[in-house]
């Protein structure tokens, strides 16, 4: 027997057989003749029927080849008719007989005859009277008497079932739950162990794990027969009957049936490899087992779970590696929402940055760092973010934009510095006079009132539910050391403060694969000068001015270098267009003007003068660099600088000088000779030598396909997909969240490029880039730093054409390492 064949559910009951556990008798129909039974060709039931002797009461239950595919519920008792009720009363008593009774009846009627529920609702007490009505109700709607052969109810319970399996619903149902189209289903046909008797008999479920945390712990239910089949909660270490006059647990009622269930939990783990809840009865203190299923569990204890079976040695480390979803992982990595929580939703928009935080609504950046000054926990809400905000951001516990999508910058830096973000809530409308946010139901909510971003479901709420904390424990290493052991790709991490420096070092990261400087620039005090700098009149003014910015980024760099302790650090040189630093409104323009001694006129004609109309693709990334070289000079200096100082005091430093948006090679050759330059000074005027990498950023599509020469000039080159994929597909990442849903519903895009890597089209340059390069440079480094590097799709991808390493935001990081590891034990498993 094999769940391909016969489903999971008969595999299971088969092994519990052999186990020598005692299993009522099973007969199982293979996906095939269930298949057959739909289409109206019955098998011998009297064959069925024959293992289970004479008279039997039956149940049949749906085995699907996974689980969660779903199927059919059960149907219990099949086989009870006058003749067998009427034995029954006599051997269990009437009440049970027929409360047994009735149950057939009701789901007879209302599953295999599809009649109206409501004419078989179970009476409060099952009396002869309440029979006798069932049976009428039955009969007057089908215009004949409820059927008293057991061979012709299987039979039509089978056809039912098999029936129900090939509904167009069932199939949606569980196509979406990731079932091929021509799924089978099989059935297990079982003699019922009624659970009913004169001495201690009842039904029950129990389990070994707590499935909130995969800790060992004994749960479960148990309905006493005696106690009038009420439902009695479970407690840890036994199973208890809290709503028993006695008072007493399964353990001290039967001890030797629930010595058995333990030992009966200990062989289906070591024999199944899995946590199983196991469903049992007793009859007259007789245990029967009559299933086994997997333990529904939450991430946390997946992983606890799958670690604890491998220390056991119960199954494989690359078994529990492979076990985990990568996806799980990160769900460990932040506060959840706990999922048994009720969710008043305000708005749903794209989940951009996991995790769940609550605080009180705040408009302006301002604002937030005022809350935050004050102890408060807010969230910012922006129709976009922009540079400006990063403050606000830093000390909101979460941010929500209405407009932008995946990449978009409230995205980025939100999964950048681990708070949860949603972003493209397009439904939600800001009432800036009122300060209130109006939901698309109406309801309006006021600044200061309490919400939740729920930022992996893309969900915001009102209130403050319930959370489940992030869980770094024990198991959570231990299962990425494992990882780390079968991984063929490194992981580095995009991490552009010591903030985020630590995190990618707790999470293990190799080294930093991108440190977007500008947003050092952001930082209280640097913006002023920043500004001054953009206002310097000549090169010489400007340097001037770039060397009151010069300590600030060595004192940066020093820190990143000292938190890395050795590992490489990948530093990208200045990238975006300098009007983001400049005022945007009335007011701004005038502190400006005060602060600089110039006039209003003057600062809005630089400010003019810096405007774009597509700033993306305008005056940005080494553009800057070769028409305003001051910047880079600067920026090179203090890295250098910072790697003498740095070494001085630990492990030594070889740091990486990342160029972006490069589009020819000539570009790399005048930052290089520059650069060269101020690596020559700083060497000479500290007498101390230093290793240092230069290498180019490839993220427009001109660089991938002249990447040969580019390469000669280049140590390493890094692939940017979020600036490639905007311009291989001409698709604004700020503008793309407006229609992106559209597209990807309409099946125009597979799946959101931003969001997961175009392997068809951004895939193709990426490879062309890396065959040209290595067609120059056979050595060469290759990586991806754009959004999709810890994405499962990028790092097979990247894997296949050999690449050295992927980076990504550091919360992404331990995804990435059970991903690589992942890919790699399933590539070595088919060979
Ligand atoms: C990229 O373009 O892929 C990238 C990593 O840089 P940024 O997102 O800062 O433009
Ligand atoms: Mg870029």
């Amino acid at each position: 027997m094999s769940a391909a064949i016969h489903g999971g559910r008969a595999k299971c009951l088969q092994r519990l057989v052999r186990l020598d556990l005692p299993v009522p008798t099973t007969v199982a129909l293979s996906f095939d003749a269930v298949k057959k039974i739909a289409e109206g060709l019955m098998p011998d039931v009297t064959e069925i029927l024959e293992p289970f002797g004479d008279a039997p009461l039956l149940s049949v239950r749906p085995s699907s080849q996974d689980p969660d595919w779903g199927g059919p519920g059960a149907i219990l008792n099949i086989g009870m008719t006058d003749q067998l009720h009427a034995k029954m009363c006599k051997t269990v008593g009437e009440a049970a007989a027929t409360s047994l009774y009735l149950r057939f009846i009701q789901s007879y009627a209302v599953e295999v005859a599809h009649l109206d529920p409501d004419s078989f609702d179970l009476p409060e007490t099952p009396t002869h009277e309440a029979l006798a009505l069932a049976l009428k109700a039955y009969e007057e709607e089908m215009d004949e008497p409820f059927p008293q052969d057991p061979a012709r109810q299987i039979s039509a319970v089978l056809a039912s079932m098999a029936r129900a399996w090939e509904g167009t619903t069932a199939r949606l149902l569980r196509q979406a739950r990731g079932a091929p189209a021509d799924a089978g289903l099989g059935l297990v046909v079982q003699a019922m162990a009624l659970g009913v008797g004169k001495g201690e008999s009842g039904s029950g479920v129990i389990e070994f794990v707590n499935a909130n945390n995969g800790l060992h712990q004994i749960t479960g239910r148990y309905l006493s027969q005696s106690q009038g089949r009420e439902a009695l909660t479970a407690e840890s270490g036994a199973l208890y009957l809290t709503k028993d006059p006695r008072g007493k647990s399964l353990q001290e009622i039967c001890p030797e049936a629930f010595a058995q269930l333990l030992k009966f939990g200990g062989i289906c783990r070591k024999s199944l490899r899995e946590e199983m809840q196991i469903e049992f009865t007793l009859e007259d203190g007789v245990l029967r087992i009559l299933d086994a299923v997997l333990v529904q569990r939450t991430s946390r204890a997946k992983v606890r779970i799958a670690v604890a079976l491998a220390e056991d040695g119960i199954i494989p480390r690359q078994e529990a590696i492979m076990r985990v979803e990568p996806t799980a992982l990160s769900e460990l990595l932040h506060r959840q929402v706990n999922p048994d929580a009720d969710r008043d939703l305000i708005v749903r928009g794209i989940a951009a940055s996991p995790g769940a935080a609550t605080g009180r609504l705040v408009f302006t950046a301002n604002d937030a760092q005022a809350s935050a000054a004050r102890g408060e926990a807010c969230v910012l809400v922006r129709r976009e973010t922009t540079p400006e905000d990063i403050r606000g951001m830093h000390v909101a516990q979460a941010v929500l934009t209405l407009r932008g999508g995946v990449t978009s910058h409230a995205a980025v830096i939100g999964r950048g510095i681990g708070v949860p973000c949603v972003v493209g809530a397009s439904d939600l409308v800001i009432d800036r006079k009122a300060k209130q946010i109006v939901a698309p139901d109406g309801r309006r909510f006021s600044e200061g009132d309490t919400v939740t971003v729920d930022g992996t479901s893309g969900d915001v709420l009102a209130g403050e539910p319930p959370m489940l904390e992030a869980a770094l424990d024990g198991a959570f290493k231990t299962l990425l050391d494992w990882a780390d052991d079968y991984r063929d790709i490194g992981v580095r991490a995009n991490a552009d403060t010591p903030a985020d420096a630590q995190t990618a070092r707790n999470f293990a990261a190799q080294g930093i694969g991108l440190c977007r400087t500008e947003h050092m620039f952001f930082e209280p005090g640097r913006m002023a000068v920043m500004r001054e700098m953009i206002f310097a009149d000549s090169p010489e003014d400007r340097r001037a001015v770039l060397d009151r910015l010069l300590p600030m980024q060595r004192a940066d760099f020093i820190e990143l270098f000292e938190i890395m302790q050795g590992q490489p650090v990948c530093i990208r040189l200045f990238d975006p267009p300098l009007h983001e630093f400049l005022p945007f409104d009335k007011s701004g323009m005038r502190e400006l003007a005060d602060a600089l001694g110039l006039t209003m006129s003057d600062i809005q004609s630089r400010v003019e003068a810096l405007e774009e109309y597509n700033p993306m693709l305008g005056m940005r990334g080494v553009r800057l660099g070769v028409t305003i070289p001051e910047i880079y000079e600067m920026q090179a200096r203090a890295i250098f600088e910072a790697t003498i100082e740095a070494s001085r005091n630990g492990a030594p430093v070889v740091p990486e000088v990342m160029i972006p948006l490069v589009s020819a090679m000539k570009e790399v050759e005048l930052v290089k000779t520059n650069i060269d330059g101020i690596a020559a000074s700083v060497a000479n005027e500290t007498g101390e030598a230093f290793d240092y990498r230069l290498g180019v950023m490839v993220e427009t599509p001109r660089a991938a396909l002249r990447a040969n020469d580019i390469a000669e000039h280049s140590a390493f080159l890094s692939f940017g997909t979020n600036d490639l994929t905007q311009m291989t597909y001409g698709l604004s990442r700020d503008d793309a969240g407006r229609f992106m849903s559209v597209y990807v519903q309409q099946g125009v895009y597979e799946e959101d490029p931003f969001h997961t890597l175009d392997v068809e089209g951004v895939g193709e340059l990426l490879s062309i880039g890396a065959e040209r390069a290595r067609e120059s440079v056979p050595d060469i480094t290759l990586s991806i730093c754009g959004e999709h590097g810890g994405s499962r799709s990028a790092i097979d991808f990247c894997r296949s054409k050999g690449f050295d390493y992927v980076s990504c935001s550091p919360f992404r990081v331990p995804v990435a390492r059970l991903s690589a590891a992942q890919l790699a034990i399933r590539d070595h498993a088919a060979i």
